[in-house]
């Protein structure tokens, strides 16, 4: 195992860990299913092979997703696992495979099952009467939404079958796609937020906190699951029958089969009329029927050895571009974007798609009025995956790249070693606007009620001009009252917030502040290492590239940004205002100590610790464990009978530790 490795699965567990909080937290996932999936298999390969590196936090250890706090907590009695998929029949065939050799049996009976593309509820029955209704969270405590669920009128609220008193059910709550459609005209009507798809929609409304207004969403639910100690439970299928009898609602399209071939044949005939169902399927549930096998396979960490979910692939629609727009970003990147004609395409209407830059443009050789293919799958952004080409207009030309800002008219430049071309004006009235919205995101000073078309008007009215005058705005209380559509209550909201916003820490500072290539990890581990603005203001490149997992390219982002005198007015502004520009003391505590970015290696045999053990307090106190010696490496931790790693640790000069240094260490 080598450095880049480890870099890899930490930046698999980087993506992974971002894709979860933009799909399950903020429902904007910007990846597709097929892709996160993708990079959640590499991890789990890259960590079967390398077991050492697993720690409890990874993303393969975990169901994604979190109770959200709003709501009392749930701890489910059994947990409310994942599914493992996959996305082709080679894999479904492999299912199989593990499954009838862990059996010892020819043939397995399976039961296929549509995969609603909803969101995961348990009901608790105690004495027969519906008691606890919860959402699954991260699979071991989910929120406590029991009064929302009994809006729900398929729901029983008492059980119907005498012989069954105490059970839990199991299903999937989602909303119809005409209703979804309906409610997001609703919504535009009063000027809210859109949802993303139905699965959004049907999650957001599990989660208000006015039950009436749940009451006046239709949501609905199948349930798939059944689980009770009051009578013997033989299989899935009987289980299904049961539930039907005791009038929950079980969806149509349940069927039981011998062998994958069978599996397959239901697969491929749910993809077909996919698109007839009044809601919104992502896949096929394949479960092995025996209750008794069931056991037996028991589960790994995130998901049943007994179930697989066979996903379909992305889906795809052909439409026409109407015009190639441009789209000036916060620090100048010049996007296009296509102007589609409307089509509806898995769940939602897209009219634009990016075209991410001119190369991909000219590469896959998109113009205005070509028709394309787009796909979507699950939530994805929608792609311009090919032109037709034979539906192309005789009189169509190339797109042409273009030299002048379309917004501020300036010349625009393209560094030789990308693909992206840049308006190079820092005050480009966009990248201005840009900056801003970056600046008071939720994941920067998460400052509440200045949203884009806010910002917008405080720009217009020369109320400010860049994020640093945010807190001036202070002292403009009157004038903010006085523009149209902001109300006295709206503006103290408002200014509250950015007072309250100065609270944040000093690595959120560093991300708000929008240095190039500075994502919320970097920004974090920059701050932790430097400790405070003032050092990492006069650091090198050399200095800052030295940091475990940071790179040149972002070293010299970061000194060009402290350089440029417009930054540095940016900076003394915000200093006056009262931001963070150093840990706080408790944090800045912990940097004095000897492990903060520190890279550890551990080698030997170890006798007071396990190496997983070691290895997890490094990493609490701040620092890394790698598995290589280099020049990089702080100490080399040696147990019994090290070997090379020691003998090179010696050549390099590394500091070794014994076990008894590293434990005087720990105090
Ligand atoms: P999952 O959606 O792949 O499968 C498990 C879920 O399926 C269950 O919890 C349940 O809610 C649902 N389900 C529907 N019908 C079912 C049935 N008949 N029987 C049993 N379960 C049924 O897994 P997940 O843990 O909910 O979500 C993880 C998946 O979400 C990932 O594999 C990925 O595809 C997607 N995801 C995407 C992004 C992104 O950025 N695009 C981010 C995070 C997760």
């Amino acid at each position: 195992m080598n450095e880049d490795t480890i870099k890899r699965i930490n930046t698999l567990r980087q993506k992974i860990n971002d894709a979860d909080y933009k799909y399950y937290v903020l429902a904007q996932p910007d990846i597709d299913d097929y892709t996160y999936d993708t990079m959640m298999k590499e991890l789990e390969e890259l960590e079967k092979t390398y077991p050492l590196l697993i720690t409890p936090d990874s993303p393969t250890q975990r169901v994604s997703g979190e109770p959200t706090k709003k709501f009392d907590v749930v701890y489910h009695d059994v947990p409310m696992l994942s599914l493992s998929n996959s996305y082709n029949f080679d894999e479904l065939i492999e299912f199989d495979n593990r499954v009838k050799s862990a059996l010892s049996e020819e043939v397995i009976e399976y039961v296929c099952e549509l995969k609603i593309d909803g969101l995961a509820v348990s009901l608790k029955y105690e004495k027969g009467f519906l008691t606890k209704g919860a959402t699954r969270g991260d699979g071991t405590k989910g929120d406590d939404v029991t009064n929302n669920l009994k809006t729900i009128r398929s729901i029983p609220l008492k059980a119907t079958d005498s012989s069954l008193k105490n059970f839990e059910v199991r299903g999937e709550v989602y909303i119809n796609k005409e209703d979804f459609l309906r409610i997001n005209e609703e919504q535009e009507t009063r000027g809210e937020k859109l949802f993303v798809n139905p699965r959004n929609t049907a999650a957001g409304t599990l989660k208000l906190k006015d039950s009436r207004v749940v009451a006046s969403r239709p949501l609905n639910v199948f349930i798939y699951f059944l689980r009770s100690d009051d009578i013997t439970l033989n299989s899935h299928s009987t289980n299904l029958e049961l539930l039907r009898k005791m009038k929950f609602p079980v969806n149509s399209f349940t069927e039981k089969v011998k062998g994958i071939d069978k599996v397959m044949k239901f697969c491929n005939h749910i993809d077909e009329i996919r698109d007839t169902l009044p809601y919104e399927i992502d896949g096929v549930v394949v479960k092995v029927n025996s209750i008794r096998q069931q056991e037996f396979l028991g589960s790994v960490a995130k998901s049943p050895r007994w179930a697989i979910a066979y996903k379909f692939k992305a889906k795809e629609k052909v439409t026409k571009i109407n015009s190639i727009t441009l789209q000036v970003g916060r620090t100048g990147t010049i996007t296009p974007v296509a102007e589609l004609e409307p089509v509806f395409l898995a769940g939602s209407t897209i009219s634009r798609a990016t075209l991410h830059n001119f190369e991909e443009i000219k590469r896959k050789d998109i113009r205005e009025k070509d028709y394309v293919k787009i796909e979507k799958g699950g939530d994805v952004i929608p792609k311009v995956t090919e032109v037709v080409l034979n539906k192309r207009e005789k009189s169509s030309v190339e797109f042409s790249e273009p030299d002048k800002c379309p917004v501020c008219n300036t010349k625009l430049e393209k560094p030789e070693e990308e693909v992206y071309i840049y308006c190079p004006n820092y005050f480009c009235p966009a990248q201005v606007q840009g900056r801003i919205e970056h600046f008071v995101h939720r994941d920067a000073m998460e400052i509440e009620g200045l949203g884009s078309s806010i910002v917008a008007v405080l720009l217009e009215q020369g109320l400010i001009k860049d994020f640093a005058d945010i807190y001036t705005l202070k002292d403009k209380r009157k004038e903010l009252i006085s523009i149209e559509r902001f109300g006295e209550k709206s503006v103290d909201n408002i200014l509250n917030a950015i007072e309250k916003s100065k609270e944040k820490s000093f690595e959120k500072v560093l991300f708000a502040v929008g240095i190039k290539q500075i994502g919320e990890r970097t920004a974090k581990l920059i701050a932790k290492h430097f400790g405070s603005l003032d050092k990492l203001s006069i650091a090198t490149e050399d200095e800052i590239d030295d940091i475990y997992e940071i790179g040149p390219s972002i070293a010299k982002s970061v000194v060009i940004f402290f350089r440029d005198a417009k930054s540095k007015e940016l900076i003394l502004k915000l200093k006056k205002a009262g931001l963070k520009f150093e840990l706080d003391a408790e944090e800045k505590t912990k940097l004095n100590d000897k492990f903060t970015g520190k890279i550890f290696v551990l080698t030997g045999t170890l006798s007071k610790f396990t190496r997983n053990e070691a290895s997890a307090l490094i990493e609490k106190l701040g620092g890394r464990t790698t598995s290589s010696v280099s020049k990089k490496t702080d100490f080399v931790l040696a147990g019994e009978e090290a070997g090379s790693k020691l003998d090179k640790a010696k050549k390099l000069g590394v500091t070794i530790l014994s076990e008894d240094d590293f434990e005087k260490m720990l105090v």
